[in-house]
């Protein structure tokens, strides 16, 4: 019966498609593993960056804000140095001891505005004093990290510009011999595959072992093996097995 449009094909074909997809896919792998962590740090550094970015935009409003109170404060201070101008010349002109006493009253009040404006102004410049501080470094992290990222960046893209052709190359032709094994198959050794450590889904029996786990394969199931009737897994790993002979014509 055919599946999906897929062309009947013997056992035999079968296994050696799976084969020659399992080969096709170790290289890719291969690939994959040459790139390593770097596609994964690279994020993680452009995350980083990104985050520290928001940060300092955030301490740069704070600074602006503490601007903003002190020039605020310092012209309270002036307001209150003009009243005192003020209430100074008033005493030199008044007519009684109580006038003179209630404005050297409204004098203190405003000298105490002064004093309590110079606090806060002194209070705003020591926390601008921190930001800017804590500004600088993560300025400066972020010039670590922006060395740090080029430098990974320069080498995947060195990796990828290397490999990209032959990466192709190798998902063009598994796309082909993945057009010849059924749906269901193809599934069933992308699920083995993607459970299996070293990402082996087709493996050979080896000094009559299963090639990816190494337990023992009995002569009887050895021999199922060889005949390439029926599509035999390990029934510990779960691996497709093939016989040595087709496993070594590749
Ligand atoms: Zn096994």
């Amino acid at each position: 019966m055919s599946v999906k449009g897929t062309k009947e094909i013997s056992v035999e074909e079968k296994l050696r498609a799976l084969f020659d997809l399992q080969l096709v896919d170790s290289e890719i792998d291969k690939i994959k593993t040459l790139r390593g962590e770097l596609p994964l740090e690279v994020q993680d550094l452009e995350d980083e960056i990104a985050g520290l970015n928001t940060r300092i935009a955030h301490m740069q409003e704070d600074i602006r804000n503490f601007e903003t109170l002190i020039t605020g404060k310092k012209s309270d201070i002036e307001v209150s140095k003009g009243l005192i101008e003020r209430y100074q010349g008033q005493q030199e002109n008044v007519r009684n001891n109580r006038e003179y006493e209630n404005l050297s009253k409204e004098i203190e009040f405003q000298t105490l505005e002064i004093e309590l404006c110079e606090k806060k102004i002194r209070e705003f410049n020591a926390a601008a004093k921190q930001r800017r501080e804590d500004l600088e470094r993560a300025q400066e992290l972020i010039n670590d990290r922006s060395e740090d990222l080029a430098q990974k960046k320069s080498e995947l893209d060195e990796i990828i510009s290397e490999t990209k052709q032959e990466e192709e190359k190798l998902r063009e032709k598994a796309k082909q011999i993945e057009g010849k094994i059924e749906e269901r198959l193809l599934n069933a050794f992308k699920r083995i595959r993607k459970n299996a450590r070293n990402g082996l889904a087709v493996v050979a029996v080896e000094r009559d072992a299963c090639g990816g786990c190494f337990n023992k394969i009995p002569p009887q199931r050895q021999l199922d093996i060889r005949l390439r009737k029926k599509i035999i897994v390990c029934e510990y790993c779960g691996r497709i097995l093939i016989d040595q002979e087709m496993a070594s014509e590749k």
